[in-house]
């Protein structure tokens, strides 16, 4: 079928003027405007429902982004953020509001601090896609024929035309995006020739306006200064040589008092996994893309995973090597999430104290002597930190305000002083030199292997009623996932409810293609990730869709092993 014109639309739309709602199924199809090619996908069924998803299509001969703006993978995820950005902002300028419901909207997914590859908008050499909803006008279940016009070749093309095209955007901002996204990427890339886990540059901003508030602090933000002992540099493509912390492979060790900006740094490492956008104030704060944040979760429900490195015999003979519990302590809670982290591919645990369980953490002397090993089931982390990295090369940040026993085992601890981190390495070991021999070790020798786990497929089941599939994402945090609500608020680098959404439409994927009772999660993982290496995230949904965004298998494996009903058994 050949592309109808923006004036077949027109008089589509004031011929179904006044119609019943369900006459808007006749505008769907493709239409040329002078510019762009306006595409509607789906039409929402009445004006209540979930809106109509479109989407606009520019070709570069028209929207002519330079070829610079968008050479490579680093830079066209950043014009294509920058962009969705540029979109929404648009869109916010037009005035919706025509008629009931959400008649008028017009709304695309807006990106937030981090960059990340989306659905939103997509830059190739050839067209700028971006693909968004819109409220289609009604006035109860009546169309508004004169409002829809008024929206569909009004406003929209006037959005399309404020956003897309290289003219309507300030260049230095765009360069300034796709500039910097690079050299994020590129620092990440060089993390580990550099024997790094993450790097801090100086000059960062790190505190966040609020708990609920992912912009930088306002106002008196301490800039990041490094310890000169622990200071790295950099050339970096675009911005040239940058100096900052550096945190080694290996145990480092995150002391200080209280208030003085410990769960700030590793937050801000963290999100380290992604990169900023100008201004956030941790565009060159950067870490391994395979850290993962570690926390007790008590409460979480846990599938056949082989605890056994940390927990030995429970009371009544409950099994540590295939461990399930509809209930998880804390400590058993947080040893399954190290475990599933490591089965997933993690190469770097990061734990604050804040969030940790105490009893999973340390064990001092005195405890040590009351209850003694036959009757303390746990291994305390402070006794495997070292063998992870030695014998799994697993490198740990933690942040412990409130023990020494870390000292003996960390290779670097860094001190934040009123904000400002120094060196207290040589310190803490002197100190702990001192104590040697007062904290026995309960170290049992090897940390053992992570035993693969495959996931039956039948016991995962998108399916809700009528509908096969039903997956509904209320907020980065809750999934309706079929019949189950999926818990992800522990996972804490999910930060974007498109990841969430991707998160979950790849559960279902993987359940179709490649759960079959044999692979292991770890090699369905490795399965997604080369399907949307190859075939973009798109691969993820039964159609297109402008609302998802990149996800790490760390997190899909989290989301994986978060479902209730998952059951496993050993391959
Ligand atoms: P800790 O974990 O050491 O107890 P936090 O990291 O929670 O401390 O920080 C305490 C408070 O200080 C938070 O409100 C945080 O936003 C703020 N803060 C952290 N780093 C800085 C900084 N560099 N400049 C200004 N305020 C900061
Ligand atoms: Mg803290």
């Amino acid at each position: 079928m050949t592309a109808r014109s923006d004036d077949d639309l027109r008089g589509l739309l004031r011929r179904i003027d006044g119609a019943g709602y369900g006459a808007y199924q006749e505008i769907r199809g493709r239409y040329a405007f002078p510019d762009f090619e306006l595409s509607i996908d789906h039409v929402q069924g009445d004006p209540f429902a979930a809106p109509s998803r479109l989407r606009a299509l520019v070709p570069q001969s028209a929207a002519r982004f330079p070829e610079e703006t968008r050479r490579g993978k680093s830079r066209s995820v950043a014009l294509a953020s920058f962009l969705a950005c540029a979109f929404a902002d648009a869109a916010g300028r037009v005035r919706g509001g025509r008629g009931s419901g959400k008649s008028g909207i017009v709304e695309i997914d807006r990106p937030g601090q981090e960059v990340l590859e989306r659905t939103a908008v997509l830059v190739s050499e050839r067209f700028v896609e971006a693909r968004f909803v819109a409220g289609l006008p009604a006035a109860g279940r009546r169309i508004l024929g004169r409002e829809a016009e008024a929206m569909l070749l009004g406003d929209l093309p006037e959005i399309v035309r404020g956003s897309l095209f290289y003219a309507s955007n300030d260049p230095a901002a765009i360069e300034r995006a796709v500039l910097a996204n690079e050299d994020a990427d590129f620092l990440r890339a060089a993390l580990d020739s550099m024997g790094l886990v993450a790097f801090v540059a100086d000059d960062s901003v790190l505190p966040r306006r609020s708990g609920v508030d992912d912009r930088p602090l306002a106002g008196g933000a301490i800039p990041f200064e490094s310890p000169p002992s622990l200071r790295a540099s950099i050339d970096l493509p675009n911005a040239g040589r940058v100096t900052g912390m550096g945190i080694p492979r290996g145990v480092t060790l995150v002391v200080g008092g209280g208030f003085h900006g410990k769960s700030t740094l590793l937050a801000a490492i963290e999100r380290g996994v992604y990169n900023h956008i100008p201004g956030d104030g941790r565009e060159l704060v950067v870490t391994d893309p395979a850290a993962m944040k570690i926390r007790a979760e008590d409460g979480r429900r846990v599938e056949g995973v082989d605890i056994s490195s940390f927990i030995g015999g429970l009371p009544f003979g409950a099994r540590t090597d295939f461990f399930s519990s509809d209930n998880a302590s804390g400590s058993t809670s947080q040893a399954a999430n190290i475990i599933e982290a490591l089965e997933a591919g993690a190469r770097v645990l990061l734990i604050d104290e804040d969030t940790a369980a105490t009893n999973f953490m340390i064990r001092d002397q005195r405890m040590r002597e009351l209850v003694v090993d036959e009757n303390e089931p746990i291994t305390p982390f402070v006794d495997k930190v070292r063998i992870l990295y030695e014998e799994k090369g697993v490198s740990t940040v933690l942040v412990a305000g409130g023990s020494g026993d870390y000292f003996d085992v960390a290779d670097t601890v860094i001190w934040m002083n009123a904000y400002v981190p120094i060196d207290a390495t040589a310190e803490a070991k002197a100190i702990a030199a001192r104590y040697l021999g007062e904290r026995k070790s309960e170290d049992r020798g090897r940390f053992g292997d992570v035993a693969a786990r495959v996931p039956l497929p039948e016991s995962i089941d998108p399916s809700r009623g009528r509908r096969e599939v039903s997956i509904r994402v209320h907020s980065r945090h809750a999934v309706q996932f079929g019949e189950e609500t999926l818990d992800l608020s522990a996972v804490s680098q999910i930060v974007d409810a498109s990841q969430t959404r991707a998160i979950a439409e790849a559960i279902r994927h993987a359940r179709g293609k490649w759960m079959d009772g044999q692979r292991s999660i770890k090699e369905i993982l490795d399965a997604v990730e080369s399907d949307v290496a190859r075939s973009g995230l798109d691969v993820l949904s039964r159609y297109p869709v402008g609302d998802l965004a990149a996800l790490r298998s760390l997190e899909l494996a989290a989301a994986l092993n978060r479902l209730r009903s998952l059951r496993v058994k050993r391959p």
